[in-house]
């Protein structure tokens, strides 16, 4: 039988190497500069909340962007601006991020953050609810990379936009897949949990697409589904 008091110890352990591991990571691998801290504490001094991407994410999404050759990306779910900096940073001088946000109120925050990052003039916020500002962008596609961070409710009507959108060779990727395994559960326990679930279901159904997702936020609870039009 396990004693409560070694079994606990043994999960703060395992929770601080964890911790240790990631710091280290992210030291070496995604450090960020005033300019990323910058849009937290923005978002903060808003009142805004704190759901922005990991550095590590923010690193693996220029990898991406690398890896395909971006150009042109799409963001659904702007926020601070914070994923948005990051992917505005692996564009060339003359490429393009449009980020769709419904609230005007974080687009003004996401807008000072590109200034201050220094991307202002390669990226386009457009407010709306991305059900509305997508339709628009037909004529502006093939995007190279979309990532997709925003209501969790819509994510497979946004999934279809992204197929939409794309070309041979997109990278689509969507955050909060994974919900902490509510999104694995039958029935999902809960709204967002459902979009998750319906989002990973129809991609994996859509012989068009490869894709992956694994763990990878700070507990290792969440993370990204990525995928490639074939
Ligand atoms: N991608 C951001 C980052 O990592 O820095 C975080 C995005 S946050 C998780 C989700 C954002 O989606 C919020 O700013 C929210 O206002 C926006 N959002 C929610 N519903 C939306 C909708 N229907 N259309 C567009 N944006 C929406």
């Amino acid at each position: 039988m396990t004693n409560p008091q070694s079994e606990l110890e043994r999960l703060q352990a395992e929770a601080a190497q964890r911790a240790m591991i990631d710091r280290e990571l992210v030291a070496r691998f995604a450090p960020e500069d005033a300019e990323l801290r910058g849009a937290n504490d923005r978002a903060k001094a808003a009142g805004m909340p704190e759901i922005q991407i990991s550095p590590l994410q923010g690193k693996l999404l220029q990898v991406l962007a690398a890896a395909c050759g971006a150009r042109k990306i799409l963001e659904i779910g702007a926020l601070a601006g914070y994923s948005g900096a990051w992917l505005a940073r692996a564009l060339p001088a003359d490429g393009k991020l449009i980020t769709l946000e419904v609230s005007e109120k974080h687009a003004e925050v996401a807008r000072a953050t590109f200034a201050a990052a220094g991307v202002a003039d390669r990226v386009e916020v457009r407010v709306g609810p991305a059900l509305e500002t997508l339709p628009p962008l037909t004529s502006e596609a093939p995007f190279d990379l979309i990532f997709i961070d925003a209501d969790k409710g819509n994510y497979p009507a946004y999934l279809d936009w992204a197929v939409k959108l794309s070309r041979p060779g997109t990278i689509i990727v969507a955050d909060n897949v994974i919900r902490g395994g509510r999104a694995f559960q039958t029935p999902p326990p809960d709204e967002n949990a459902a979009g998750a679930a319906a989002y990973n279901e129809k991609l994996l159904a859509n012989p068009r697409l490869i894709s992956v997702a694994f763990p990878m936020d700070d507990d290792g609870t969440d993370g990204f589904a990525i995928s490639v039009v074939r």
